[in-house]
């Protein structure tokens, strides 16, 4: 079990005072955690100490900074267990991961015959740069749908691959629904079918361990900040043979091996998708808060988060018309609600007057909210240093909030 009262003291954050007067109830974690002060230090550290570019210089400040850059490659590389450091490139969080592959994979193995699949469930990223790719290369997109429990539709998948499917590209974890996709089994069947896979992992980096060789997925995406590190920070990981057929995504420094007036040849991965100078103070960020995860116990955190998750839910269901949206057994890290006809940005503000942060809207998944023919939705997510007692008082400003409006 986590010691979660010394857990908080890492997260000077959760001491603020909301409007500085009450304490702060923190249940938007799928938008962004909170950062641990060692994460914190590693970014001040990098600019007091260490700030150089990285992999150009030959000064010694300059190959520190890349040292440390390098070791957050070989960090992630281990969190996730990938092969190798080349196998993973950084950008700049899960929506650029996402345009990258959508754009690279498009011209690198697409054409106007291919077909793309996505879900119903997906994340606006996971979908408009799909919607872009397809204007330029043509290519037919569909969608696997999901039934009014959350859970995608996945006998459909089957009916879905033809002999021009290229690609799937799928959520780990709703972050709306909070469905856990059963992404292991559904890499099986794409693979048996000669189609590649994108995993979203923007929502299960932090609630699941992820081994992508044993996932097998051809390529994982996620951002830092959903996972204890800095904004501006985020990764695709990729195989090594299908990275190397591709064709890069930015041009500039770095990604080249020579340029001439008339011609361009690329450097090797995974610095050939890595244009420009990077966030190297976010990505030594990065691989600080793997390093805090992984101490703390990543499944020691899941345990916890699940606790988390049926004991609110429970608390949840006493409410009088409430509508759980997401209701799989295989579920993790959020709740999304509605109650009565009360509008869910009027909850979400009554509740924040009372110092309780949640999250109101579409979340970004338009059409999720479409499936159930609502706008959106009232939703609380979880992370390590969420209490029971943090969870008491956001019942009790819900009762008040939904005594208030109705
Ligand atoms: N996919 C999913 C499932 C997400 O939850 C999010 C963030 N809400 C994203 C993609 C986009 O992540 P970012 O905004 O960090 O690029």
């Amino acid at each position: 079990m986590l010691d979660v009262k010394e857990i908080r003291k890492d997260f000077p954050l959760l001491e603020t005072k909301v409007r500085d007067k009450l304490p702060l109830v923190y249940l938007d974690n799928a938008a962004t955690t909170q950062k641990p002060k060692c994460v914190i230090d590693a970014l001040s550290d990098y600019y007091l100490r260490l700030n150089a570019n990285v992999h150009r210089g030959v000064h010694w400040l300059s190959s520190q900074a890349t040292d440390y850059f390098e070791l957050a490659r070989e960090r992630v590389r281990d969190f996730i267990n990938a092969p190798k450091t080349e196998n993973i490139i950084f950008t700049r969080g899960t929506t650029e991961s996402l345009n990258l592959l959508a754009e690279t994979i498009s011209i690198s193995f697409l054409d106007e015959d291919s077909e793309v699949i996505i879900s119903e469930m997906e994340h606006h990223s996971n979908i408009v740069p799909w919607h872009i790719a397809q204007k330029k290369h043509k290519f037919k997109l569909k969608y696997i749908p999901f039934n009014d429990k959350g859970e995608l539709e996945t006998e459909q998948l089957q009916n879905l691959i033809t002999p021009k499917t290229k690609l799937l590209s799928l959520t780990h974890i709703s972050n709306t629904l909070g469905t856990i996709n059963p992404i292991k089994s559904i890499i099986e069947l794409c693979h048996k079918n000669n189609v590649m896979v994108i995993i979203d992992g923007a929502q299960s980096i932090a609630h699941l361990s992820i081994d992508v060789q044993d996932l097998d997925c051809d390529f994982y995406v996620f951002s830092g900040h959903k996972v204890y590190a800095p904004m501006g920070i985020g990764v695709v990981y990729g195989k090594k043979e299908l990275l190397e057929k591709m064709y890069p995504y930015h041009g500039g420094g770095e990604m080249i091996k020579e340029v001439s007036m008339t011609a361009t040849t690329f450097n090797d991965i995974p610095y050939r998708f890595e244009a420009g100078t990077p966030s190297v103070a976010d990505t030594i960020g990065l691989g600080v808060a793997l390093e805090y995860l992984k101490k703390v116990g990543v499944q020691d955190v899941i345990a916890w988060e699940d606790h988390l998750m049926h004991y609110a839910t429970e608390r949840l269901q006493t409410i009088e018309n409430i509508r759980i949206f997401g209701q799989s057994n295989n579920k993790s890290s959020c709740i999304s609600f509605l109650v009565g006809n009360i509008h869910h940005f009027d909850l979400g503000t009554i509740l924040d007057m009372q110092g309780v942060a949640i999250r109101t809207g579409h979340h970004c998944a338009q059409p999720v909210m479409q499936h159930y023919h609502i706008e959106g939705t009232d939703r609380l997510s979880f992370a390590m240093y969420n209490t029971e007692q943090e969870i008491d008082i956001f019942m009790t400003a819900l009762q008040k909030a939904i005594a208030m409006l109705q």
